[in-house]
C-alpha cells in the first residue's frame, strides 16, 4: 500500500510519507496547550509542493430524491487500497450523516476505483442511477 500525491503522482510507502515535510492540515490551525501539537494534526506536503489530505480530488453532488438529501462523493483517497484502487465513490443521506457522519446508504453503489477517469465516469453514472432508484422506489410505497 502506497500514498500517492495528487500532484505529481509521486509514491510513498508509509514510511517514507512519514519523512514529508510537514505542515498544518489547515492554514488557521491552533497549536494545543496541553500537547503542544496542533488541532488538526500534521499532514504530510510532498516535494512538489501538494498538500496530502487537503488538496486531493473530489466530485460531489447533492440533490434531493425520493425524499431524501443525497450526497454521491469521489474521492482520491490518496493512500492505495487493494487491487490498486485509489478513488473511491461513496453515497450517503445528509440527513443521517448529521449523527453518524459517514452512514453508507445505497451501499451497492459503494465503489473503488483505480483511475481518475473511472471515478469521474462512475460518479455521472451512478448521479442518474441513484436518483432514477430513489425516485421509483417512492412510486411503489
Ligand atoms: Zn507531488
Amino acid at each position: 500500500m502506497k500514498w500517492r500525491c495528487g500532484g505529481c503522482g509521486a509514491k510513498y510507502t508509509t514510511e517514507e510519507y512519514l519523512k514529508l515535510k510537514q505542515g498544518l492540515s489547515k492554514d488557521n490551525d491552533e497549536i494545543d496547550e496541553a500537547t503542544g501539537v496542533p488541532k488538526h494534526g500534521y499532514i504530510g506536503i510532498c516535494s512538489c509542493g501538494y498538500k496530502f489530505h487537503n488538496e486531493n480530488w473530489y466530485i460531489q453532488d447533492k440533490f434531493k430524491a425520493g425524499g431524501k438529501n443525497i450526497c454521491i462523493s469521489t474521492v482520491d483517497m490518496e493512500l492505495e487500497q487493494i487491487g490498486g484502487m485509489y478513488y473511491e465513490t461513496v453515497i450517503f443521506d445528509v440527513d443521517k450523516s448529521k449523527e453518524d457522519h459517514m452512514t453508507l446508504i445505497l451501499s451497492k453503489y459503494h465503489r473503488r476505483h483505480k483511475t481518475k477517469k473511472e471515478a469521474r465516469d462512475y460518479h455521472i453514472e451512478v448521479v442518474e442511477r441513484v436518483k432514477d432508484d430513489l425516485n421509483e422506489k417512492t412510486l411503489v410505497e
